[in-house]
């Protein structure tokens, strides 16, 4: 259902030559079962570069939201070089490496704007719990215990496996031990914002805030400029985890740095009956007061905004990213998005930590997004799966202050794509191919990830991720917290 009146910065203007057309086989001209070469002794003369990337749709995520049939993305040092028919793209290129596209959609890589990863360690650890409860007599107690640099590498990598596994090409980190979860997202080729988090009390790597500044301080030294997939930047946890003078201090040294900032902003109503009590205002009020949005900020959740706060966030152009299922799940509430990205606020979103979530399955955020509007509106027009499909990607590349580079499918661009297979039973028919991406596929669905132009999964296979070790070091040390948190307990 497409509306022509819906605010969103992502008009549905789908190419006609869409609807209806799945079902018919692909042309002959663009059958991706003939033979592709190889290696550069090729039967065209095309030039010579390092990857193509066929579909029976490319959707673009562009401005009109273009959709090309029968297409190709033509990838050389990791930029798409150009994007077009299949047939012109082959007749242009010849690739080192290429991915087929029968019953393929291609389409920007999905960006998780808001993650704990190595949370997937405690997935399921505590549930059904409101969220102080959840937060002060389970999780920070938890983390205290159990999360140290070895912690931090195997959840991380378990977590990257399953964000390769289910599209997911950038994620922004929050969590503890930033060197491992760097070392990690090198070493499997994601693109990551990886923080050093900030928080007033004792936590895993650090005393305290002061502690975590300056330790946070030399992470940013040793990984600023060092791999253009990871930027480093500060996570001071909340304003109801830190005071004036910890959040005042996090946003100048993240200035001096030249480094971006995210945060939990109003998420619950604690959080807001916090900020009242100890600051005199609203949390959203407060941090404008104290002109902590001066700088690249990103807010996570932003469930309770004030209707006067609302322009704030535009005007300070703060990404804000909406974790539905974490705000179902912890009951923290329903976030105003239509409203947000009324006023022009960039919404994108994430999928919050593995513990209250209990997975890091962007299609699953982007359908109960749609939903959860809908339903709080008792209007089904808003939020549509374009809007949706929009936010999982350029919207939230622009969210965190990448929308020059990730997000979108257009020469140029950095080349972060996805390649989701049409053939399970649940794409049939196919009548528009943005609503079954939004309202039908799951991670299952995507059989390829590609970040910075390497082919990270193909045909469902993990190809920098050693699977059966993660999984078998993180049901190991899982063990451990199983029979330490038993023992405790007694
Ligand atoms: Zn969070």
């Amino acid at each position: 259902m497409h509306q022509p009146r819906h605010p969103s910065r992502f008009p549905l203007r789908l190419l006609t030559a869409l609807t209806l057309a799945a079902c018919s086989p692909p042309s002959p001209q663009t059958d991706a079962q003939s033979p592709e070469p190889q290696t550069a002794a090729p039967a065209t003369n095309g030039s010579a570069i390092d990857l193509i990337v066929h579909g029976n749709y490319i959707v673009t995520m562009d401005e009109r939201m273009s959709v090309i049939r029968n297409g190709a993305v033509a990838v050389d040092e990791g930029i798409i070089i150009a994007i077009g028919a299949a047939d012109e793209i082959d007749a242009e290129y010849s690739a080192t490496e290429v991915l087929e596209g029968d019953n393929r959609i291609v389409l920007p890589g999905l960006v998780n704007g808001h993650s704990h990863a190595a949370m997937t360690l405690l997935r399921g650890v505590a549930d059904d719990l409101e969220l102080m409860t959840w937060l002060n007599d389970y999780i920070f107690p938890a983390e205290v215990q159990f999360v140290d640099a070895e912690f931090v590498r195997i959840g991380t990598e378990l977590a990257c496996w399953e964000m390769i596994r289910g599209g997911t090409t950038t994620f922004v980190d929050m969590y503890y031990h930033p060197d491992a979860v760097a070392s990690v997202v090198e070493s499997c080729g994601m693109r990551a914002y990886v923080s050093a988090t900030v928080i007033g009390q004792r936590s895993p790597d650090a005393e305290g805030a002061e502690d975590s500044i300056a330790k946070g301080l030399e992470f940013i030294e040793r990984w600023q400029g060092r791999n253009s997939r990871i930027t480093p930047y500060f996570g001071p946890h909340a304003n109801y985890t830190m005071n004036e003078e910890q959040l005042r201090a996090t946003r100048e040294a993240a200035n001096e740095s030249g480094v971006p900032i995210s945060i939990h902003l109003s998420e619950s109503p604690y959080e807001v009956q916090y900020s009242k009590e100890n600051y005199g205002t609203t949390s959203i009020a407060f941090l404008e007061s104290i002109n902590f949005f001066d700088g690249p900020t990103i807010g996570a959740h932003v469930v309770w905004p004030t209707e006067e706060e609302i322009p704030i966030l535009a005007e300070r152009r703060v990404g804000v990213i909406h974790n539905p299922t974490s705000n179902m799940k912890i009951a923290s509430g329903i976030s105003p998005v239509t409203e947000m990205l009324r006023a022009g606020v960039r919404v994108g979103l994430g999928t919050d930590g593995a513990a209250s979530n209990n997975d890091l399955d962007m299609w699953e955020e982007m359908r109960l997004a749609a939903f959860l509007q809908k339903v709080d509106r008792m209007d089904p027009t808003v939020l549509s799966a374009g809007t949706v499909l929009g936010m999982a990607t350029r919207g939230g590349a622009e969210a965190i202050g990448l929308g020059d580079s990730v997000g979108m499918l257009a020469t140029g661009m950095r080349a972060d794509l996805i390649q989701v297979s049409f053939d399970d039973v649940h794409f049939i028919p196919t009548y528009d191919v943005i609503s079954h991406l939004v309202y039908v596929s799951d991670e299952q669905d995507v059989t390829a990830t590609v970040v910075d132009g390497k082919v990270l999964m193909k045909d469902g296979k993990m190809l920098t991720i050693d699977t059966a070790r993660v999984r078998q070091e993180a049901t190991a040390l899982a063990a451990r917290i199983k029979t330490a948190l038993t023992e405790q307990n007694r």
